[in-house]
């Protein structure tokens, strides 16, 4: 049997894959990780700036301890590299008592004890007088803990403190296809064939094409900055006007956080009602249409009043989005060759660092550092 060019491949290097490698490395594992673009770029799921971080996630009991280890690897990783990657801003969950946000991030917080404070709406117009149109029903779920990550600063740390542990990393190179054979993966690429004993797929929109019959759909998502007219500037910046998820009654839900030294507010909608159009990832129409922010901005004019009526940037982004909006990582049908990372169904930067340690347990063949069961992609196979 010919020689194998390295223990593992990880492929895609976005948010889940740069944190896979890294974490690979860091054991000492063979690894090389292949990216078809230039780690950090704007074509999938990780760019924009900023991602919001929580701990009291309403998507799955499962995922409070993933994010409680993914923060503490976020900060092992600004350790090893000196870079700053997180901003700690606390943050709040805003909406009817009876709604999905505030009752699922308590539910969350009740059953891991997370030191979460709930505001009714009176303290929240006098801390967060930016948020207007406060009915006496809606209150907020403040959490110490929420803050703000820096996705295409956090891929390339990842990925430097990958390489310093001994990773190789292939940047502008599409992987092709993988090919299982006996006792390995052969990964093709268009100048060179790659024989491995593991492939790690972290290819985000893109998985189903490596990995077929894997029930994602790609999501065409945009995201928008506006600007506070001068005499609110200082209110809407990021210290006075920190994350948010807020559900407004008619079910809408507006997510953002405040401006940084730009002066842009970054706001966006949830995906509520299928609205997001599901997509071909490699025919993304990225250019911005009307339809991609008139609705946002319509809830503006009295869920954030002092913004702008028209966005000052936008921008399009993309997610992978599973039947039960929960993740796929795990070895589909038990293969020992192969693991797949993804359907991080709009809510998995915060984890990235958490699923790059559970990919290298997997590899490894240790058992997983948080619960993963509901991770398992054979639910849907
Ligand atoms: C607008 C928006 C806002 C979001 N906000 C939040 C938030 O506030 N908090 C949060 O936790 N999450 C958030 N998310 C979700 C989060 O960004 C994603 O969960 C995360 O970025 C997914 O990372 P990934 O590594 O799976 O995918 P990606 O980052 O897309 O990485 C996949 C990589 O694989 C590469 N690739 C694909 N095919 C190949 C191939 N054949 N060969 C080589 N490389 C390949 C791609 O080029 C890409 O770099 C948001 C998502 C969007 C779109």
């Amino acid at each position: 049997m010919a020689a194998f060019d390295a223990g593992v491949a990880v492929i895609g290097l976005g948010a889940w894959g740069s944190a896979a490698l890294w974490s690979l490395a860091r054991r000492g594992v063979r690894a090389v990780g292949i990216e078809r673009f230039t780690p950090g770029h704007a074509f999938g799921s990780s760019h924009g700036g900023t991602r919001m971080f929580r701990t009291a996630c309403l998507e799955h009991p499962d995922l409070v301890p993933l994010a409680q280890r993914s923060a503490r690897l976020w900060r092992e990783l600004e350790a090893e590299t000196g870079r700053r990657l997180f901003e700690p801003t606390g943050g709040v969950l805003i909406g009817p008592r009876d709604g999905h946000i505030v009752s699922g991030t308590l539910a969350a917080a009740r059953e891991h004890a997370l030191p979460v404070e709930v505001w009714d709406a009176g303290r929240l117009r006098r801390e967060l007088p930016q948020h207007g149109e406060l009915p006496d029903h809606h209150c907020g779920v403040w959490e110490p803990a929420a803050g703000l990550l820096r996705p295409e600063a956090a891929i390339r740390a990842a990925l430097d403190a990958a390489a310093g542990a001994g990773a190789q990393v292939y940047p502008d190179t599409r992987v092709t296809g993988i090919e299982p054979v006996d006792g390995g993966v052969v990964v093709h690429t268009p100048t060179r064939d790659l024989r491995v004993e593991q492939a790690v797929v972290t290819a985000g929109p893109w998985l189903p094409a490596l990995v077929p019959g894997l029930p994602l759909e790609a999501v065409r998502m945009p995201v928008t900055w506006f600007r506070a007219g001068d005499s609110r500037a200082a209110d809407f910046a990021l210290a006075r006007l920190p994350v948010f998820i807020r559900e407004l009654d008619d079910g809408q839900c507006v997510w953002g956080h405040g401006a940084e030294d730009d002066g842009l507010v970054k706001v966006g909608l949830e995906d509520s009602g299928g609205r997001f159009e599901v997509i071909d990832p490699d025919a993304c129409d990225r250019s911005v249409r009307p339809e991609d922010w008139t609705l946002l901005a319509d809830r503006l004019t009295t869920a954030l009043p002092g913004l702008g009526a028209l966005p000052s940037k936008a921008a399009v982004c993309m997610f992978t989005r599973s039947p039960d909006k929960q993740f796929l990582v795990g070895r589909p049908r038990g293969d020992r060759r192969l693991v797949i990372a993804g359907g991080c169904s709009g809510h998995g930067f915060k984890h990235a660092t958490g699923v790059g340690e559970i990919v290298a347990d997997l590899v490894t063949g240790k058992p997983p550092s948080c619960p993963a069961a509901f991770m398992d992609p054979d639910r849907f196979l």
